[in-house]
């Protein structure tokens, strides 16, 4: 049985109500979390305003930055623990595990050594003053956190509002929050003081809701759908709360003639199948000159038919996916694509031992998908690749800006000119250029246009949203 995590204690839900824990690669329950409400929120931003006051705000940069860095080096002594933890609970191939972990340590680790470089400016203005700016925290920041990636997000949020100097009251996805709990655990182990990070699990509607509406909570970090993501908005701007929204994608990869296909498919092929295409900057379009869409195509079907989805712990190309609705979701857009004569191209298979109960997909890819076909337009969350050709730059620019969407883009070409053109025609918080994701390095700023959403998470900029800036003139003649 597992507990929210309050003021370092583990503390039972008010209502008393769990929720069933699944691990996706069999359906079967194997855990509980608790169900918690608006009082266990409330509870939660009480102890972490107590903390603010009286521990956390008064703490040098330099000694937040050292509890940082010993929680870095905790997870990294529990990587083994955490990784088992991860898979279990996502459904992850050991090897995501275990880089999710080390990408956690990492944001750790960044945010640790940037507490105490974080600073304001001073301001030439009129003679008989001076002028300076002070990055600010906000105080109590909430963070909703998806499943697909939770502990990286518990990572890439939570420790960069802690280095700008806030407290965090955290809500985990109730389909995956095991590893927030224990990595909440390792930050009380390792003396992060009572009420600085706290994690209230339960339902987004009861818990989610709870903390965006909450009074108390200053910043609101939300990753997760755009659907939901205008809910938060909406609340956050009944009381004026800043928020940061990390939304969905439908990000192209685009290929160019003179490309390196040898370096380039590998490359594809992981952009959409890592995490079983749950990850919100998968490459799920591909984009390809005409000229050699058919050549590319021959090379990826065989690629394809390689790769191989079971159990997570079988450390396959593929786990499950999270939950049978998203099994669902993924099927339906497979329907949607036979009833409308798109073609697939290749499939992967499905390893026999893996159990009827589990929810495995097979990575499909389907060929001359309509640009302003559903299976263009929206995230499937799964692992689909839908490519279509070109024949010109312009036309490929329109068409990779042809979504409500704009989180990353890929471009592979040698033409040095056309890279830089590409990256500024194409409207989207990255561009990659000849690589896609570039491992996903936790300095590179992160975040969306359009429907992915807005503000940036990830990198020093981060520390920007997390804070607030005062400036202060003083007239002294
Ligand atoms: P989701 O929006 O259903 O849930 C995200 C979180 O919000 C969960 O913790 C959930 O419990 C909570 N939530 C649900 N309803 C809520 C409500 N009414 N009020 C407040 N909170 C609520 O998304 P998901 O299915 O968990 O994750 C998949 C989505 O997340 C995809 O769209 C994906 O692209 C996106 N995502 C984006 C990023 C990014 O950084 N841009 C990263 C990962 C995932």
């Amino acid at each position: 049985m597992q507990f929210h995590h309050i003021a370092n204690a583990a503390v039972p839900s008010l209502s008393g109500k769990t929720i069933a824990v699944i691990d996706p690669s069999d359906g079967q329950p194997y855990d509980e979390i608790q169900r918690g409400n608006a009082e266990d929120v409330d509870h939660a931003v009480q102890a972490a305003r107590l903390c603010y006051d009286n521990v956390w705000s008064k703490l040098a940069p330099l000694e937040r930055g050292r509890l940082l860095l010993k929680l870095s080096q905790a997870v990294l002594a529990h990587a083994d623990e955490l990784a088992a933890i991860e898979q279990r609970d996502c459904g992850k191939p050991t090897k995501q595990a275990r880089a999710d972990v080390q990408a956690l340590a990492r944001y750790f680790e960044f945010y640790a050594g940037a507490c105490d470089k974080l600073h304001g400016e001073t301001i030439p203005y009129t003679p008989g003053f001076s002028v300076l700016t002070w990055r600010e925290p906000h105080g109590v920041t909430g963070h909703i956190v998806p499943w697909n990636y939770p502990m990286q997000i518990f990572g890439r949020c939570v420790g960069g509002a802690l280095a700008a100097g806030n407290v965090c009251v955290v809500k985990p996805s109730e389909d995956a929050c095991l590893s927030v709990l224990r990595v909440a655990q390792l930050a009380s182990d390792v003396g992060f003081p009572a009420g600085a990070i706290n994690v209230v699990t339960g339902y987004g509607h009861e818990v989610g809701e709870a903390l965006a509406r909450n009074p108390g909570v200053q910043h609101i970090s939300f990753t997760g759908s755009p659907r939901v993501g205008t809910l938060i908005q909406q609340a956050a701007a009944e009381r004026h709360c800043p928020c940061t929204l990390e939304l969905g994608g439908k990000s192209p990869q685009i290929v160019f003639a003179d490309a390196d296909l040898d370096a380039a498919i590998p490359v594809i092929i992981n952009a959409i199948t890592q995490n079983s295409g749950q990850t919100c900057s998968a490459g799920s379009r591909l984009l390809v000159e005409r000229s050699i869409y058919e050549t590319l195509l021959a090379r990826l079907a065989s690629a394809f038919e390689a790769l191989r989805v079971g159990p997570a712990s079988q450390d396959l190309d593929l786990g499950p996916l999270i939950r049978q609705s998203q099994q669902q979701r993924v099927w339906d857009f497979l329907s949607d694509a036979h009833n409308d004569g798109i073609a697939v191209v290749a499939e992967g298979s499905i390893v026999d031992d893996a159990p009827d109960t589990g929810y495995y997909q097979a990575p499909t890819l389907l060929r001359d998908v309509p640009v302003q076909h559903r299976l263009a337009q929206d995230e499937v969350f799964g692992p689909v690749l839908s490519s279509m050709a070109f024949d010109t730059e312009e036309e490929a620019i329109a068409m990779a800006n042809a979504t409500d969407f704009g989180l990353v883009a890929g471009v592979w070409t040698r033409d040095g000119s056309r890279q830089f053109r590409m990256a500024r025609a194409i409207r989207s918080g990255q561009v990659f250029i000849n690589n896609y994701g570039a491992g996903g390095g936790v300095e590179l700023p992160f975040g969306g246009v359009k429907s992915s959403g807005h503000g940036r998470e990830k990198g020093f900029e981060a520390l920007y949203g997390f804070t607030v800036l005062k400036t202060v003139a003083i007239r002294h003649g």
